[in-house]
């Protein structure tokens, strides 16, 4: 049990988005403007399966605001998205691309499907057909979708074929992390981890906490989660924990992150490999470390459990992972969360960077997208942790307090149409 039922994620970005309102002073015009999704489509769809049998899936699209520019944001697999989540993804997405200060807006789309329960081909037909079904939204000057939970490049070169497909040329741009052969950009499958292990750096700069020998424990075992421990291992710190669905592991003096890596990737979990002792899977947050990167789901510290988190830094590569009531424990106990519109927004930026290079058919060195995304999270935190140490309020309030300043900033210049 992850929690995750009691939990409405719609509501928590909601009483997130009102805190940080109320300390902008924003207007109660402005709040409804923002605080409601722009666009929401729902879908059911039928889906041969491999034997001949229809299965009908239902889907999602939303698009929470757009003023900044087109929609980005994720499509998600899995059996517990809701109309709710979705919503809150998409909130998150605009408030994170105006976090990063990037021309995007904020969607998010997500099917009611565990995908392990399918074959490559009932995949790849689901995946054609809920990308049909939202093509009525989806587009590069429109809406732009990219990999989440459970999707990954391969979802998404079968999404930019399909449209390309209707459309009877090449749209790369359509989408971002496809792959490399097909207008992916380099530096985009670690983008998202590239990004948290550099804020993570940047906090424990502050507090003089060197990355060498520090404690991390890593919830998620998946893009995120796997790729920010193996950066963390290469930069000398001791993954202490790590977890999926399944369970989590633990070794007090560091796992060997190559070999669980090359494990899951045999064994589809990482339960079960040696040298580690089996934890059950919420044991992770609360192991003795000095940095968590909470990389799973929404709505995993609660006010249950941010007592005993132990660690000093929170890293959010997830979307969604701590709930109010747990954000003001952490805060009173004085551990540093860099929240997840700041410190997993290396996805989308270097997102940004891969449709651009799409528009331009012109494409950038790793190098290149490394420096350049460097400078984007520098400056982002840098941004928030002023306005926090300025408003004595925690990270995540000044984040969304630059964010949705921004986003106010854009729907006021463009005026109320008509
Ligand atoms: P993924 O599908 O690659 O991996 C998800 C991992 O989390 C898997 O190991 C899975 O077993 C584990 N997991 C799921 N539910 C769990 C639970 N209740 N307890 C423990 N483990 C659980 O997904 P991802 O792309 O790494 O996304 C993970 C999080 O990061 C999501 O919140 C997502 O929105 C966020 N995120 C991802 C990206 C990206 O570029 N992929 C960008 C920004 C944010």
């Amino acid at each position: 049990m992850d929690g995750r039922a009691a939990i409405n994620p719609y509501q928590m970005a909601v009483t997130q988005f009102e805190e940080a309102a109320d300390r902008l002073n924003l207007p109660e015009d402005m709040r409804a403007i923002l605080r409601m999704p722009k666009r929401e489509l729902a879908v059911n769809f039928p889906v041969r399966m491999d034997n001949g049998s229809v299965k009908v899936y239902t889907g999602y699209r939303v698009q929470h605001n757009i003023n900044r520019g087109p929609a980005k944001g994720g499509i998600r697999y899995d059996a517990n998205v809701s109309l709710d989540e979705v919503r809150a993804l998409a909130m998150w997405m605009t408030w994170k691309c105006a976090v990063v200060d990037i021309p995007f807006g904020g969607a998010k789309g997500g099917v009611i499907v565990d995908p392990k329960k399918l074959s490559a081909t009932e995949v790849e037909r689901l995946t054609r057909r809920y990308a049909t079904e939202i093509s009525i939204l989806i587009g590069p000057n429109s809406d732009i979708p990219a990999p989440d939970v459970n999707t990954s490049a391969r979802e998404m070169g079968w999404i930019m074929d399909t449209y390309s497909m209707h459309h009877g040329y090449s749209v790369p741009a359509v989408v971002t992390g496809k792959p490399l052969a097909i207008g992916g950009s380099e530096g985009r499958n670690e983008a998202t981890a590239t990004g948290a292990v550099a804020v993570l750096k940047m906090a424990a700069n502050e507090r003089k906490v060197p990355i060498r020998d520090m404690r991390v424990a890593v919830q998620g075992f998946g893009n995120a989660g796997s790729i920010s421990a193996e950066l963390l291992h290469g930069d000398g710190a001791r993954i202490v924990a790590v977890s999926d669905r399944q369970g989590s592991i633990y070794n007090k003096d560091g796992l060997d992150i190559p070999a669980v890596v090359r494990f899951k990737a045999q064994h589809k979990t990482v339960v079960g490999f040696g040298g580690a002792e089996k934890l059950g899977p919420q044991d992770v947050l609360t192991v003795a470390c000095d940095a968590l990167i909470p990389a799973a789901t929404e709505g995993q510290i609660t006010e249950t459990n941010a007592r005993k988190v132990q660690a000093q830094f929170v890293i959010e590569a997830a979307n969604g992972p701590t709930t109010p009531e747990a954000d003001r424990i952490l805060f009173e106990r004085d551990i540093v969360v860099v929240p997840d519109i700041l410190a997993n927004a290396g996805g989308v930026t270097v997102s940004y960077f891969e449709w651009v290079q799409d528009l331009q058919s012109f494409f950038w060195s790793d190098d290149e997208i490394h420096q350049k995304l460097a400078v984007i999270m520098a400056r982002a935190y840098d941004n928030v942790a002023r306005l926090a140490r300025e408003n004595t309020c925690d990270m995540r309030t000044a984040a969304n307090m630059l964010a949705i300043g921004r986003v106010a900033e854009a729907t006021t210049m463009r005026g109320v149409y008509p």
